[in-house]
């Protein structure tokens, strides 16, 4: 999956066996690349609305991805 598919804002391929790893690679790389964004999604509580709505999205397209 690439950073734009999990809610970022480039093509950056971000990869990881399993959700958990996708999650926490995509963390590394947002810390990196984006720490704006990083610091906002910390910032947010995981019940955030917009959190729950983001993990159903990035389970359904991970479970798509032709590649883990
Ligand atoms: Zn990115």
């Amino acid at each position: 999956m690439t950073c734009a598919q999990m809610g970022g804002e480039c093509d950056a391929k971000i990869t990881g066996a399993t959700q958990d790893e996708m999650i926490a690679n995509a963390m590394k790389h947002l810390e990196t690349v984006h720490p704006e964004m990083a610091a906002k999604v910390k910032a947010m509580p995981k019940d955030d609305p917009m959190m729950v709505e983001w993990m159903v999205k990035f389970k359904a397209d991970f479970a798509a991805a032709p590649e883990a």
